[in-house]
């Protein structure tokens, strides 16, 4: 049944947080005859979504799987990803006519803008006659016999069922807030530390003047954190490593634990470099380094590896030094920058909460939490889109 008898202010699902999760699930749950409105507190809701993939929206990725999440639980995504895939939103997408390009392998992205994506969500959500009340700040929520009742500034709403879809504390400006977190908390769902995640680790103060001079240069390299490794190209910026491979890195990174860089992915340096002495004695190594990197990285990088003469000076075990040197470089990043650079936020609604079929509370009855603000993070490439909308469409079927 849907919403006969209710008064004005009485819906079947409020949405809490307007942005790619939220957008989905109303659109979803909406489809089913319920009625639904979808607040949010920020003047122009689903910000990221138009910031996303530099905005081009890198909207899905392919081969989305729990390989390509950090969770408590890996596994905890897969059922929502099975029940609503990456074809499955390409398919609303070219419904839509929204003309996309596939830049590497799996990872799709809007030719022109994201625009025509959140224009997309929002007209499904027209359609099926979901409510949206941008600008409206939610006081507080309370749960009721049947449903919650939900404070704004100037009235209670009700509703049978609550989906708290804002996002996490990544990119503040963009309207993020820790509400999802004390919502979770106020009906006593536990939720596991935040840090930001896909974001830049800033240098130790002894690199940032030798490497922040050479800010700009940009290398595929394969970057490792633990047990996470991957082949991305490396920035260097004043002050940080960016670029996809550090803020790949950037997720798996704990305080005081070091990166590993291999500046020459795929290459037999040892190899190369015994060969290379025995043809050209003379040559340096800088010289060796120059085939494969920019001239400026290549010397800062002997200089900062104190790598200097000429190759026949170096024995076997010295050339294979020089080569680990290149190829595992280490260090220990001073931080991240935070929140306000990251894309997304780790950690968040523990999912031992949650039913991984419905995004449901197990313990309170039509309370449900979707997209970034549950514990499940994507790595870069278009996995963090892609649980927004498969959560969200979950939630949308069971709301
Ligand atoms: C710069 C940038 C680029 C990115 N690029 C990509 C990309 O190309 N591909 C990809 O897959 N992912 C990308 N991401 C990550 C992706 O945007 C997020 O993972 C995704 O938007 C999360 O969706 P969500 O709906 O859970 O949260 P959000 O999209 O953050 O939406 C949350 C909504 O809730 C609202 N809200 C917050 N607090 C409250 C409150 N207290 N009351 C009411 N409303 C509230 C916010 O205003 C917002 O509209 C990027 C992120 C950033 C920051």
């Amino acid at each position: 049944m849907s919403g006969s008898g209710m008064t004005a202010s009485t819906y079947d699902v409020i949405v809490i947080g307007a942005g790619a999760a939220g957008l989905m699930c109303a659109a979803t749950a909406g489809s089913r005859g319920r009625r639904v409105l979808l607040l949010d507190h920020a003047r122009r809701p689903a910000r990221k979504i138009l910031a996303s993939g530099g905005g081009r929206c890198n909207f899905t990725h392919l081969d989305s799987g729990p390989e390509h999440f950090l969770s408590a639980n890996p596994r905890f995504c897969l059922s929502a990803l099975r029940r609503y895939p990456p074809l499955a939103f390409l398919d609303l997408v070219e419904r839509y006519g929204i003309r996309y390009e596939e830049r590497e392998p799996g990872r799709l992205f809007c030719r022109e803008s994201s625009r025509p994506i959140l224009d997309m969500l929002l007209a499904e959500c027209r359609a099926v006659g979901a409510e949206l009340r941008a600008g409206t700040p939610v006081r507080g929520i309370h749960a009721q016999e049947a449903g919650f009742a939900v404070a704004t500034a100037t009235e209670t709403l009700h509703a049978e069922s609550l989906v708290v879809a804002t996002g996490g504390l990544a990119l503040p400006r963009a309207g993020a807030s820790g509400f999802g977190y004390a919502v979770a908390r106020q009906f006593g769902l536990a939720v596991r530390p935040t840090r930001p995640a896909l974001v830049p680790l800033t240098l130790p103060p002894a690199l940032a003047e030798p490497l922040g001079a050479l800010a700009g240069i940009s290398v595929p390299v394969r970057i490792r954190c633990g047990d996470a490794a991957f082949e991305e190209d490396l920035l260097l910026t004043h002050g940080s490593l960016s670029g996809p491979a550090a803020l790949q890195a950037s997720s798996y990174w704990r305080e005081a634990v070091p990166v590993s860089v291999d500046w020459l992915p795929g290459v037999a340096v040892p190899d190369e470099l015994a060969e290379l002495r025995a043809r050209r004695p003379k040559a340096g190594l800088q010289r060796y380094l120059s085939g494969y990197l920019p001239r400026r990285l290549a010397r800062q990088l002997c200089r900062l590896g104190g790598w200097s003469g000429p190759l026949q000076g170096y024995s076997n075990a010295e050339l294979d030094a020089v080569a680990a040197g290149l190829q595992d470089w280490r260090l220990t990043p001073a931080g991240t920058a935070g929140y306000a650079k990251a894309e997304v936020t780790a950690g968040g609604v523990d999912t031992r909460g949650l039913s991984s079929q419905t995004m449901a509370a197990r313990e309170v009855p039509g309370l449900f939490f979707v997209g970034e603000v549950v514990d499940v993070t994507g790595h870069l490439g278009g996995h963090n889109l892609q649980w927004a909308w498969s959560s969200g469409v979950a939630a949308g079927r069971a709301a």
